[in-house]
């Protein structure tokens, strides 16, 4: 068996640790493709400026799908020096989970070898795939060829879009990451603008603050609507809101799953706990409508709540929400499309350290959220080379700097993996799914991470992943 791993971030260390701890494992190779000097790390966990952290606790980092106390383990006594005071966990910074990463693939390349494997790294992009008889050929962007048996696609959901057309712009970033290095042209005093209210955001504004900017800064996004913030973790599982149940009401119904029905496992799991589903959701629906500074002061104030809604909510988005999404009707889905920064907030919360910085921030008037950015443009001249920022109502605003702070949507083909992309439709390997990302279309081709096609809204977590990765594992061990 002659494995090529295609792209070498997280998605690819899950999968190396994956096939590692599978028992039988004959004479082959795993050949890893990584073009970029972030070996093991990916886009998020590369080196950066230590505020820009995890943004989650370490039972949700595990990377080894089944053993929630992996990273944990690896961290040991190192958590205490990061621990977030209000959350009571340790959330370090990213480029320090990166390393956990290099660790783990480490590791599982030690063992590969063992049991007979040889694993091996090829610094280069994968520009094609063909079929040639029954092995599969990869062409890499620099004329080299390489044979595989097996093809695992893990090249993540690549870089940002441009939704202002800014590119090229002085004063523009296009992408933030590494914040160490894309922050350094902007001065202190500068009018910052962001572009985007969602966790990227976050960290921008908590790295100016820790570099001791004292300029403006203005989150501008559609909705204005900011993550929610992480509640302390309970001890207390789903009952209701699980695969098993959904499964079960799906066969119930003759294949068929409705919205509604995964609302009424939601308000068992309240009921259970004897908490009001009715004034769960009402606050829920009510976020839009509150100020942002007090909303996020009353939901620090609420990391300890031990009521467990939201919580039931969050695990859900990320547990079973991927395998309800394949099965809900399409109505359905754009009913919860229509609440996409809402439940992109509830799924994927700010951890309470950053939440704080926010406050402080927007308290101080130092930071404003400013809904409703119809477009964005440069000015030269007139208005001194700044930016001019037009909203729907009301006068707008100007920056001296606008940073980037939008993600690629999950499903989306990475730029340079587009032509690779192409060539498995081509070659009959894959096909394009309805709803974006890839279908394999034959049994030899694995896809782990965002671009497997069919998934939500919500970008792949760390458990996502490594839940996939354990998947592609076993049935590449299988074949
Ligand atoms: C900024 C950010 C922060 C995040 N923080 C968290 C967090 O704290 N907790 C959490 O649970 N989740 C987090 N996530 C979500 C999730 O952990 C990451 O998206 C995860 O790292 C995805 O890993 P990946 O390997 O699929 O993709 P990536 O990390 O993007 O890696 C894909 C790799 O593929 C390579 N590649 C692409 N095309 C090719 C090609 N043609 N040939 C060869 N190689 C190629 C790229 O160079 C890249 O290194 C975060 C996501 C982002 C974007």
């Amino acid at each position: 068996m002659d494995i090529a791993i295609i792209g070498g971030g997280a998605a690819a260390v899950g999968l190396l640790d994956a096939l590692a701890a599978a028992e039988d494992s004959g004479p082959g190779t795993i050949t890893v493709f990584e073009p970029s000097p972030r070996l093991w790390r990916g886009r998020p966990y590369g080196p950066d400026l230590d505020a820009v952290l995890v943004n989650a606790p370490p039972a949700i980092m595990s990377i080894r799908h089944g053993d929630l106390g992996h990273y944990a383990a690896w961290l040991g006594e190192r958590g205490a020096a990061h621990l977030d005071p209000l959350l009571g966990q340790p959330l370090v910074p990213r480029a320090l989970y990166g390393d956990y990463l290099a660790y783990t693939a480490e590791k599982a390349t030690a063992a590969l070898e063992e049991s007979g494997l040889r694993v091996r790294v090829e610094a280069a992009r994968v520009a094609e795939a063909t079929r040639s008889g029954g092995r599969l050929t990869l062409r890499t962007g620099d004329g080299r060829a390489y044979a595989a048996t097996h093809l695992a696609l893990c090249v993540g959901s690549g870089a940002p879009p441009d939704p202002y057309g800014l590119t090229g712009s002085p004063g523009y970033t296009g992408d933030p990451y590494p914040l160490a290095r894309t922050l350094d042209g902007v001065c202190a005093t500068d009018d910052v603008a962001i572009i985007g209210s969602g966790l990227t955001a976050v960290d921008v504004v908590v790295s100016l603050a820790a570099r001791g900017h004292t300029g403006r800064i203005a989150l501008l996004s559609r909705s204005g609507l900011l993550p929610h913030v992480w509640q302390r973790p309970v001890d207390r599982r789903p009952r209701h809101l699980t695969a098993e149940r959904i499964t079960a009401l799906y066969e119930q119904r003759a294949g068929s799953l409705t919205l509604e029905d995964l609302v009424g496992l939601l308000r068992a799991e309240l009921a259970d706990a004897k908490e009001d589903f009715g004034e769960f959701a009402a606050e829920l629906m009510a976020a839009d409508a509150e100020d942002p500074a007090r909303r996020l002061r009353r939901q620090l104030a609420a990391v300890d709540d031990p009521r467990i809604g939201r919580r039931m909510l969050q695990e859900a988005a990320h547990a079973v929400g991927p395998y309800a999404w394949r099965l809900l009707p399409d109505a359905d889905r754009a009913r919860l499309r229509q609440h996409f920064r809402l439940a992109v907030g509830v799924a994927s919360p700010m951890v309470p350290v950053n939440a704080a910085v926010l406050l402080r921030l927007l308290e101080s008037g130092q930071l404003v959220i400013a809904p409703g950015v119809r477009a964005i443009e440069r000015v030269n001249g007139r208005a001194n080379g700044r930016f001019q920022v037009h909203a729907v109502r009301g006068a707008g605003r100007t920056a001296d700097v606008v940073v980037n702070a939008v993600n690629p949507a999950p499903q989306s083909v990475p730029d340079a993996a587009r032509h690779l992309v192409q060539s498995l439709g081509r070659a009959g390997l894959a096909t394009p799914h309805p709803g974006g990302g890839l279908v394999p279309a034959d049994p030899r081709l694995h896809v782990v991470g965002d671009l497997a096609g069919g998934g939500s809204f919500i970008t792949t977590s760390i458990p996502g992943v490594a839940a996939q990765a354990r998947r592609a594992a076993r049935a590449l061990r299988a074949s």
